[in-house]
């Protein structure tokens, strides 16, 4: 059966002092029996997978280059990250999308770079609020999850997560039985494209607004198998109570 997870998104925060709090959380869970992950900015990298080396808790990247290598100024490849001790990397986040008018189709190279150095892709959709008020959601997670989701995905190496655009950092939540329509829905869609025995292998996050105290209601809805956290990750106390109610 598929795994849980919770992962952090520490976005672009966190100077060296910010490893303190991902001591304080490999501290925490020495061991576990979920999968937890950081991803720090891109130069903590290094540092973060020596910090939790032999923990339960493993670090990714915030996005990586399709390209192998090359004429690619300031962008990180997957090995790059493989090599920084990364065993995940968030692709398609909306902010990179919006900040830098990332496509479907760039996202999927960016997964499927991903997997192809052997790191868990975690391919991010999620509706802006004009959308979801115009009844577009679903259409625009299906357009979604058909663009940015690479033929070779399977359990092993590819992760989904719902982040509607209006509910991150906003503290703003869907009601539970939207989140679980839509999380449903993924696993439809990934069920049609890859069989059942993937579809059913895939975690699948929620992102958007995730605190300690909503954490436990989130995880209840069927078919969320974890979260993607922003601002909750970045101290250990407040991962550590959203870690263990999952
Ligand atoms: P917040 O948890 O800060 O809303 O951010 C969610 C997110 O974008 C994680 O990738």
């Amino acid at each position: 059966m598929r795994r849980k997870l919770a992962a952090g998104n520490w976005k672009m925060n966190g100077t060296s002092a910010a490893l303190s709090e991902l001591e304080a959380l490999a501290r925490n869970f020495p061991s576990s029996d979920i999968d937890i992950l950081i991803c720090p900015p891109a130069t903590l990298l290094h540092r973060a997978a020596g910090i939790v080396r032999e923990t339960s808790v493993s670090v990714g990247g915030q996005d990586c280059q399709a390209a192998v290598s090359g004429a690619h100024t300031g962008d990180i490849s997957a090995d790059m990250l493989v090599d920084a001790g990364a065993s995940a990397v968030i692709v398609g986040h909306s902010e990179r999308r919006e900040d830098h008018g990332e496509q479907n189709e760039t996202v999927r190279a960016k997964a499927s770079a991903a997997m192809g150095a052997g790191i868990k892709a975690i391919v991010c959709v999620g509706e802006s609020l004009e959308q979801r008020e115009t009844s577009k959601t679903l259409d625009v997670i299906a357009d979604q999850i058909a663009g940015s989701v690479p033929d070779q995905s399977t359990g092993d190496n590819l992760v989904v997560a719902y982040e509607p655009i209006w509910a991150i950092g906003t503290g703003k939540v869907p009601s539970l039985s939207d989140i679980q329509e839509v999380h449903d829905f993924i696993r439809t869609l990934l069920d049609q494209r890859f069989g059942k025995e993937t579809a059913q292998s895939v975690p699948l996050l929620y992102g958007g607004s995730v605190k300690p105290d909503n954490a436990s209601d989130i995880f209840g809805v069927p078919n969320v198998d974890g979260a993607l956290v922003g601002g909750a990750s970045l101290k250990a106390s407040d991962f550590s109570v959203i870690v263990k109610a999952l």
